[in-house]
């Protein structure tokens, strides 16, 4: 059989630990057999960002600005331990950070429904998108470690010289601080992807922030979008019979709860990035959670929102067999893929992506699956090891 032919590379961001593991078993058993893959190749293993002095992260976020569709592999974040563990030169930043700095844009996660799961929220029927912005406030801060007593203001100076201070504190003695930022340009950016993909999937839009207390900071979020709604989108919203509504972010999870799903949900960074685990986990595991970077300049990164898998890693270095769930994985690639295909009018490639996921959702209904699945499902599951489950999949592809 001929493979499926490609024009434009893909970027392709390797990662670390368990999910690197995944990586190259599910290019080896499912994609290259059937595509002759065209990649052009960024290591973003810990210990080569370290050799590159981080540098290798931001080439590759260059070259998915460049040619548009980039799939990445889980990667470590250091921390402490870490720089410990690869006796690093300096705890790097997240190179997801990283690159969404680079790309801009907004996160979207949406969960992938299996027909033996049941979400844990008896009354989610439909899936709950979650729409995280990807740019600034924590993971872009600028944070002190206060030594002592000692007083600390905000100050930002115009470049016209015109100077702003806000006192943040007295300190009495030792203590934290930290300054957050985002801009006008994102914000707005966010706002429109998320209009724009409400549209696209006709489903409701709710935007949450904490604007009571953050009555700047937040307030402006809120505000953005609710002049970039009025000006561009509500025509458009009451024409395709969606809403747009905006409430508190602790309305909004209990409203969430309470809903039977079927709309997305706008979140900032940090809110996104905790509520797309509470949801993963709730609607079933991580690992059956797709996630999709949107840039407003019209990239795509497509990765799997769960990490590395470290605790299976470690048993998969002991000899030991992991049942590892690859799915998010598998569908960080086809959805790299089909996008490729849709950009470079490849109906073969888009095709193939389909059957990607057809064949990976056919194994699980069919009753195989990997542990974390096996676990939640409602009837008799056969329990398989990841190479196992990939295999099955590749069974049903062919
Ligand atoms: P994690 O890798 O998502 O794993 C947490 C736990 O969730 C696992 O121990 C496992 O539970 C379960 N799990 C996650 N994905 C799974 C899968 N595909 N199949 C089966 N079970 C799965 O999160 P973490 O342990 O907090 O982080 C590990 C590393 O990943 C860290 O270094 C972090 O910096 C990095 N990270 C990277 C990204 C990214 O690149 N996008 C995102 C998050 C974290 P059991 O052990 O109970 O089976
Ligand atoms: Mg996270």
């Amino acid at each position: 059989m001929a493979k499926i032919q490609m024009k434009t590379p893909l970027v392709e961001m390797d990662g670390d630990e368990m999910t690197r593991v995944l990586w190259k078993w599910i290019k080896e058993l499912l994609i290259e057999p059937y595509v002759e893959l065209k990649t052009e190749y960024y290591d973003l293993g810990l210990k080569h960002r370290d050799e590159t002095g981080d540098q290798v992260t931001v080439d590759s976020a260059n070259a998915a600005r460049k040619y548009g569709v980039a799939v990445k592999c889980a990667t470590i974040t250091p921390n402490a331990q870490r720089v410990e563990e690869y006796g690093l030169k300096e705890m790097w930043k997240s190179p997801n950070g990283t690159i969404r700095t680079i790309l801009d844009g907004t996160v979207f996660r949406a969960p992938i429904l299996v027909k033996g799961v049941h979400p844990t929220v008896r009354t989610w029927k439909k899936p709950i998108t979650i729409a995280r912005h990807a740019y600034g406030d924590i993971y872009r801060n600028a944070e002190i470690s206060v030594p002592g007593a000692g007083t600390a203001e905000l100050v930002f100076t115009g470049e016209d010289g015109q100077e702003i201070r806000r006192k943040v504190c007295d300190f009495k003695g030792p203590g934290v601080l930290q300054a957050i930022h985002n801009l006008d340009g994102s914000i707005s950016s966010f706002a429109r992807s998320c209009f724009q993909y409400a549209l696209s999937a006709k489903q409701d839009l709710w935007f949450s922030t904490k604007d009571t207390i953050s009555k700047t900071y937040d307030h402006h979020f809120k505000d953005l979008f609710a002049e970039i709604y009025e000006k561009e989108y509500r025509q458009a919203f009451e024409e395709a019979g969606i809403t747009y509504f905006y409430t508190l972010i602790d309305d909004a999870v209990a409203r969430v709860v309470r809903s039977e799903g079927g709309f997305i949900w706008a979140c900032k960074n940090y809110d996104g990035d905790v509520m797309s685990d509470m949801l993963a986990t709730a609607f079933g595991s991580m690992a059956m959670m797709t996630s999709v970077l949107v840039s407003p300049h019209g990239q795509f990164e497509y990765e799997a929102a769960h990490g590395t898998v470290t605790r299976h890693y470690y048993r998969y270095l002991q000899g030991e067999e992991t049942s590892t769930n690859p799915v998010a994985m598998i569908f960080a690639w086809s959805g790299a893929l089909r996008k490729r295909g849709e950009l470079d009018g490849l109906p073969e490639l888009m095709e193939f992506a389909d059957r990607l996921e057809k064949s990976t959702l056919d194994t699980i209904n069919g009753g195989v699956m990997t542990k974390d699945l096996a676990l939640l499902w409602d009837g008799e599951a056969k329990t398989v090891n990841s190479r196992e489950f990939l295999e099955t999949v590749k069974g049903k592809l062919n």
